[in-house]
């Protein structure tokens, strides 16, 4: 149902936007997880905070870094609570193939002058498992000319795009239009969390650097999902 894959899209854009949060708000996250977990089949994603190490063991579809228990791939979260082992179940998801017109979402894995790859976690609003690479040459983030595509987009970026080549490995996209480019970004310095002051220009919340990204026209707004 599109209605529910829209607010899966929207909590990993919160899941994302809290990435690097505060102690209290992992605090929070984790009481949220335990209180979901009895009934729910909400998903956390891979790299998605769960608990602290002194508390849980970290079980399968997990891993544990720094004191902090993360999931290592898509699925439910569920607590053994006798055991006190945190683990995260697969779901299997649909097979959705990317087409050309195709609205897609993902994160942003690597960037050079003349491309950058995208991982993709969203075709059309569905969730993609396992996610197929996009990439969107420089001549494709803006109309006019561009000298280089890492002046404008930062591995780590979640961003909207479009399919314009479905038959190429990897696949095809754009970001010209102003509903395409980046969603969410963190600072190249501290990791902060990027606020939009401008077009395409975006200031840290923590050490106030500006930074310039291509951003789509609700950068920030939460709704990853697109409405046609
Ligand atoms: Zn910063």
């Amino acid at each position: 149902m599109i209605t529910d894959d829209i607010t899966s899209i929207e909590r990993y854009f919160i899941l994302l936007y809290n990435f690097y949060s505060t102690e209290e708000n992992v605090a929070v996250m984790t009481t949220d997880i335990f209180d979901r977990t009895k009934d729910s089949q909400e998903l956390v994603y891979p790299g998605t905070r769960l608990a602290v190490t002194e508390e849980f063991i970290s079980g399968s579809g997990t891993y544990s870094d720094n004191g902090y228990i993360f999931a290592s791939v898509t699925g439910a979260v569920t607590i053994d609570m006798e055991k006190h082992e945190i683990t995260v179940i697969s779901k299997a998801k649909m097979v959705i193939i990317p087409k050309i017109g195709s609205i897609v979402v993902g994160n942003i894995s690597n960037v050079s002058r003349r491309m950058v790859s995208i991982a993709l976690r969203f075709i059309d609003n569905v969730e993609t498992y396992p996610t197929y690479t996009c990439v969107v040459h420089v001549s494709q983030i803006y109309k006019g000319y561009l000298e280089s595509a890492d002046e404008v987009l930062n591995p780590g970026d979640v961003v909207r795009c479009k399919i314009i080549d479905a038959k190429t490995i990897p696949l095809q996209a754009t970001f010209i239009g102003s509903q395409l480019g980046v969603l969410v970004s963190h600072c190249s310095i501290c990791g902060g969390k990027m606020d939009k002051i401008g077009r395409d220009k975006l200031k840290c919340s923590k050490c106030y650097r500006i930074e310039k990204r291509v951003t789509a026209i609700d950068y920030g707004s939460g709704h990853l999902g697109y409405k046609l």
